[in-house]
């Protein structure tokens, strides 16, 4: 094979379109409660490669890795130093100066090299590479504080969902596949980072002042005790959310599922779906979100319907 190999093939590929990687120690337990594999997780994500792709797709992308699987130390990467892996592109320095390049996935391919360097989670940015100073969409992110349960997160979506509603913004969920749930907010990109992240600011606090026995705007766990904590953080700039269909490097690795608000009752957790029971929902795929392009929100109504006056450079 060596000696024949044409010269095109020999060339070195350009970015993102490296050869797919050979998985090495496939047979390693990356999750030591249920004997799941590094094997294992390859499969699940050249499973779940075509829903998560849309979520996926132009986005700067931060990864979670877990060189001695999830039992062992976690190492959160937003940059990407290698202009070699099959697909993952590295994206223009100036998105972000003063470290190597942000990554973005391209292809199926990319989830394959990152699986082979155990890669387990998936974070993205709430902007796309074209236009990243103007974000498309505002998180809530629902964390249930101690003694708080599930219920209450379930009602926590459902009040925030209602408030954004009267609001006029559209709002779609998703499970974190850990222990709170996601409520996403696509927007016209028409804002910078500081508007949005300073509105949705003033949607939690709202929430906070109107319902104090259920919601905490604070940080801290003892604010947060027997209530849910509403994090508008994530929707700073380079503030990253755990993407739609990335497993979980939590025992019993569960997934981040988009669901439909008519399904939101019938959740058992937020670990709902894991790698191990995801096969049973891929035909569903993304439909729960459908409508989400469309639906994207401009905020000058909400801004005037919540008092809110923005402060924009
Ligand atoms: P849960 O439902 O259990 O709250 P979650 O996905 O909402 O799950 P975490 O897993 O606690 O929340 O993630 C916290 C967020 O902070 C992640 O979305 C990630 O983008 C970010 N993050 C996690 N680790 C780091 C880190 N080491 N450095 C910077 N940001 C991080
Ligand atoms: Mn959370």
């Amino acid at each position: 094979m060596p000696s024949r190999t044409p010269a095109a093939a020999r060339a070195r590929p350009s970015q993102g379109e490296a050869e797919a990687p050979h998985i090495t120690h496939g047979d390693r337990v990356i999750d030591p409660s249920t004997g799941f594999t590094k094997m294992d997780l390859v499969h699940y994500c050249a499973q779940v490669a075509p829903l998560m792709m849309e979520h996926l797709a132009a986005r700067p992308v931060a990864v979670v890795r877990a060189p001695d699987g999830i039992a062992g130390e976690l190492f959160f990467q937003k940059h990407e130093d290698s202009d070699s892996m099959a697909g993952v592109l590295q994206l223009d320095p100036a998105l972000d100066e003063g470290h190597a390049p942000l990554m973005e996935i391209a292809s199926p391919q990319g989830l394959r090299s990152y699986a082979q360097m155990n890669v387990i989670e998936y974070h993205t940015w709430n902007a796309l590479k074209d236009r990243i100073e103007r974000p498309d969409r505002m998180t809530f992110d629902l964390d249930p504080g101690d003694g708080a349960s599930w219920q209450q997160v379930q009602e926590g979506a459902r009040l925030v969902r209602v408030l954004l509603q009267e609001l006029g913004l559209p709002a779609y969920l998703k499970t974190s596949g850990g222990k709170g749930l996601h409520v996403v907010v696509p927007l016209k990109r028409l804002r910078d980072w500081a508007t949005v992240r300073a509105f949705s600011k003033a949607i939690v606090e709202h929430l906070a002042r109107t319902i104090p026995e259920r919601f905490v705007a604070k940080s801290g766990p003892r604010n947060r005790v027997g209530k849910i904590f509403v994090d508008y953080l994530r929707n700073g700039r380079g503030a990253t959310t755990v993407c739609a269909w990335s497993a979980r490097a939590r025992p019993g690795m569960g997934v981040s599922v988009p669901v439909a608000w008519d399904e939101l009752d019938t959740l058992t957790s937020s670990a709902h779906w894991t790698v191990q029971n995801i096969g049973a929902r891929l035909g569903t795929g993304n439909t729960p979100w459908d409508g989400y392009g469309q639906a994207a929100a401009s905020l000058g109504t909400a801004m005037k319907r919540l008092g809110f006056v923005a402060d924009e450079g």
